[in-house]
């Protein structure tokens, strides 16, 4: 198949070519589009031959459950049971914006969409791209990341194409994406609501909201079975294994800096995922990534991503990640990098 691309314009994307688009959309066929968060692949969410297209174009497990966007908050309305008090001021809030609500489905949603659960995960992106692409199809879009299972989300269309291209009908290209991490899950079906996986709304500004949330126990431990099923698997994981460093943040520098050392001297090729500031202290033979400032959770988010998959092109026999700390965007960075790992971490 022939991938057609369409350029627009972040913040004024032209009406003509994302009518074009959500032509194919409303066909059956399958679209990449750039939202806030990551690019999304997006299909019709109430047709189950379009939804089982996003699973055979990314390689994706049939159990694994997939977000409908929206374009107006009241098309909720339409996918969901009931919305609960917490939900409906979660969406007062912070809609549009990374934050998707897990909620009691309707019949009408299809159990290609929900994996055959009982509930639907519902988002309504703020990105303008995204929502006035939506708004022309007149659909929930059902769009997990535009990218092959197992492979970082795709940041920029190039990054979709490397991997969609050619088993998907259309890319729509508008430039990087401002989050660079997935959005923030949360179930709304629970007495008190359940962060399911973190992302653009932090922990903090879900309990400012909520006054208590609690935390999926598997967030941190791969022990346990995740209740999104999705979080099950080891995404965003670069082929070379990866090693994450975690603790007070001048012991991490300084133990980074020694693993490293110790493994060129190995012979091995390193790779490191670093700091400006770390980087700054490290061997010249090694080949490192930085992801932006120690203490800038929203710019490492941003940068993950293609930190992760530049070492696609620089193959290495072991990476080496810097921890940081855990508060505002931090959670789910380092979730991501904690997967990125397959766990691998050293405390120090
Ligand atoms: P992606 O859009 O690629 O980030 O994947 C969607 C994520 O949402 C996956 O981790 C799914 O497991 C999760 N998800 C989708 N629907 C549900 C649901 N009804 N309950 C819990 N998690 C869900
Ligand atoms: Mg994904």
């Amino acid at each position: 198949m022939e991938t057609q691309y369409f350029q627009v314009d972040r913040h004024k994307p032209d009406k003509e070519i994302l009518t074009q688009a959500a032509r194919i959309l409303v066909s059956g066929g399958l679209v990449a589009f750039p939202t806030e968060t990551v690019y999304g692949l997006g299909a019709n969410g109430l047709e189950p031959q379009a939804v089982a297209g996003i699973f055979r174009a990314k390689g994706r497990p049939s159990d694994n459950p997939l977000i409908l966007h929206i374009a107006e908050a009241s098309e909720v309305l339409q996918l969901v049971r009931t919305i609960p008090a917490n939900a409906r001021a979660l969406m007062e809030r912070y809609w549009p914006g990374p934050l998707t609500l897990v909620l009691e489905r309707k019949p009408i949603v299809p159990d290609q969409v929900t994996g055959g659960l009982d509930t639907v995960a519902v988002r309504l992106p703020d990105s303008v791209i995204a929502r006035e692409l939506i708004r022309l199809t007149g659909l929930p879009i059902a769009a997990p990341s535009a990218n092959l299972s197992g492979r970082p989300s795709p940041t920029t269309a190039e990054a979709v194409a490397a991997d969609l291209s050619g088993r998907i009908e259309a890319i729509v290209d508008g430039g990087p994406c401002d989050v660079g991490v997935e959005s923030t899950i949360i179930d709304c079906t629970t007495p008190v609501p359940t962060l399911l996986r973190p992302g653009g709304i932090t922990l903090e500004m879900l309990m400012d909201t909520l006054g208590e949330v609690e935390i999926d126990p598997a967030l941190s431990r791969d022990d346990l079975i995740p209740k999104a099923p999705g979080m099950k698997y080891r995404h965003y994981a670069p082929s070379a294994p990866m090693v994450l460093l975690e603790g007070e943040e001048v012991n991490v520098a300084a133990a980074l800096i020694e693993k490293v050392r110790q493994a060129v001297l190995e012979g091995k090729r390193v790779g490191a995922v670093v700091s400006a500031e770390t980087a700054a202290l490290l061997p010249t033979e090694i080949q490192f990534a930085v992801y932006g400032h120690r203490r800038n959770a929203g710019e490492i988010a941003n940068h993950l991503y293609n930190v992760l998959l530049s070492f696609d092109h620089n193959p290495v026999d072991v990476i080496y990640a810097e921890g940081i700390s855990e508060s505002g965007l931090g959670l789910a960075v380092m979730n991501r990098l904690r997967k990125a790992a397959g766990y691998k971490i050293l405390q120090v």
